[in-house]
């Protein structure tokens, strides 16, 4: 199907650019260009209706050919609009068309520019925007060399007059007898040649119907024939930067969904649409960071019993389906701003901030009890149930606080005298001590950095026991480790287990 008018709608146009083949995108281009042809339509239209007064202005003989020029790049546009869209499969002749709709269009162009515009309005916009637009949607080598081409194209046409060629122009020019003093009034005040031109022009038409001329109707004729040759410029270059502006912000919707897309995927596990275990591990990373004072940070590590059983017995692709009907009972079970991800093959990670030691008990024995209850329907009318073992650990917000505290003791103990040394060295040379100040910053985290794994080790160790407790079963590493601290300080006195 060609690309059509109505689907240049800004999201619509992003969603099909970014699904579109090459063809599609090369059509894309055509279409662009017959829209810009259009407008060059319309203005030779506009100028023939208004003949009578444009005329002074106006090479009436050369809008013809310019009109008919136009005609022709429009049909020549329209149908490629059509023939890159079918040409999908043939790789060979798509580049050939591509090849040859922007050599057709380079040379167009450039005959409008230096036909019509002439001023650096147009030809900037039409060299720099078509370009980069080309390059989004024709191959880029193409694009590259049609570009240099042109500048190639502009540079000769432009040095041409040196070689005493004049370039055809729609500006009306005349050789006409301008009396001396009068052209050297009109150098004298600094006139363009556009409005040379059209005054000479109207002195040429006066002079041939012997009507005078003052220099009032000078300056009239000079004002009217800006203002038309401004507007023509204005005329052609504003819509073609809106629309390259247009196509761009389309183009720009699409790389921040591939952005958005390319993250979820670094950051989601495929099978479960869980967030995988490193997305898992920042996530917590960032969670403690944030953490006030006054909080306590719960973490329950979860292990499918017998997974491996359930594979052997009924097959991968139903051991697949298991995980992914768990996951759901976890995202069901749990509000949204919990943190879930699927930490190994059939272990997840449940980070809970701001969670006390007997909240977490309860969310993961409803976890534990959700998970059992859950109905495994296998497609041929066969169902089963599988249990989860459960690891669940507290840090406590005063375990925090002295976490906190030993690692400040132990960064000073290491950091500050390797700083004392270079922050000595550094104000030899910059008595500010910039770099020392950036490496003390980049050195003060305030957590260990193996923060989120030790974490993690003391709730695995909860979750072996659950294993051994005969699976199904919630165990907390708080009371493991509170019962092993008393049964210790019965037989020495020692303090709380370090972290
Ligand atoms: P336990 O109760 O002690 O945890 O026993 P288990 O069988 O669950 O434990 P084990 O670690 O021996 O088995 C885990 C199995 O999980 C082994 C592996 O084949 C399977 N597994 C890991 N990832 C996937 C996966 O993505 N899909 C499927 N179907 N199986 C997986
Ligand atoms: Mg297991
Ligand atoms: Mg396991």
């Amino acid at each position: 199907m060609a690309v059509s008018i109505y689907q240049l709608g800004y999201k619509k146009l992003s969603r099909i650019i970014f699904e579109w083949q090459a063809a599609d995108r090369a059509s894309l281009m055509a279409l662009f260009i017959l829209m810009e042809a259009y407008l060059h339509w319309l203005w030779c239209l506009y100028v023939w209706i208004r003949r009578d007064k444009l005329s002074i202005y106006v090479d009436m003989d050369m809008l013809y050919p310019m009109w008919l020029g136009v005609h022709i790049m429009g049909l020549f546009a329209w149908w490629m609009v059509e023939h890159l869209s079918r040409i999908k499969d043939d790789d060979a002749r798509l580049n050939r068309w591509q090849i040859v709709l922007i050599s057709v269009y380079s040379v167009y162009i450039a005959f409008v520019i230096l036909v019509m515009g002439q001023s650096g309005l147009v030809s900037g916009v039409s060299l720099v925007g078509g370009a980069m637009l080309g390059m989004m949607l024709i191959r880029r080598r193409y694009i590259w060399r049609a570009f240099l081409g042109l500048i190639l194209l502009v540079l000769v046409v432009i040095s041409l007059p040196y070689w005493g060629i004049d370039f055809p122009s729609l500006q009306h020019i005349h050789e006409s007898t301008i009396p001396l003093d009068i052209y050297s009034y009109l150098i004298a005040s600094g006139l363009s040649t556009i409005e040379m031109s059209a005054i000479e022009n109207a002195m040429a038409t006066s002079t041939l119907s012997n009507e005078a001329l003052g220099i009032d109707g000078l300056n009239e004729v000079r004002q009217s024939s800006a203002l038309f040759w401004h507007s023509t410029h204005i005329y052609l270059a504003v819509p073609k930067a809106i629309f390259i502006v247009y196509v761009f912000r389309a183009l720009l919707l699409i790389l921040d969904a591939s952005k958005a897309e390319t993250l979820k995927h670094a950051n989601q596990d495929e099978l479960t649409q869980l967030t995988n275990r490193r997305y898992g591990l920042t996530q917590m990373q960032d969670t403690l960071a944030a953490l006030d004072h006054k909080q306590n940070y719960s973490v329950i590590l979860m292990d499918l019993d017998w997974f491996k059983s359930i594979n052997d017995s009924y097959g991968h692709q139903v051991g697949d389906q298991v995980l992914q009907e768990v996951a759901g009972v976890l995202k069901a079970t749990l509000k949204d701003t919990d943190n879930v991800s699927r930490y190994g093959g059939e272990e997840f990670l449940i980070v809970l901030p701001s969670t006390a030691h007997h909240e977490v008990l309860t969310i993961a024995e409803q976890l534990r009890s959700n998970i059992a209850e859950h109905m495994i329907q296998v497609s041929d009318g066969f169902s089963f149930q599988v249990t989860a073992s459960f690891g669940v650990y507290t840090l406590t917000c005063e375990e925090l606080a002295r976490i906190k505290q030993d690692h400040m003791t132990t960064e000073a103990e290491t950091v500050v005298p390797v700083l004392t040394k270079l922050q000595k060295l550094k104000r030899r040379k910059n008595p500010q001590g910039q770099v020392a100040g950036n490496l003390r910053e980049q050195s003060q985290s305030e957590l260990p950095s193996d923060i989120c794994q030790r974490l993690i080790s003391i709730a695995d160790k909860a979750l072996y026991e659950a294993k051994d407790r005969g699976r199904n079963k919630v165990v907390s590493a708080n009371e493991m480790r509170a019962a092993k601290n008393r049964s210790e300080s019965s037989s020495s006195a020692s303090g709380t287990e370090p972290l």
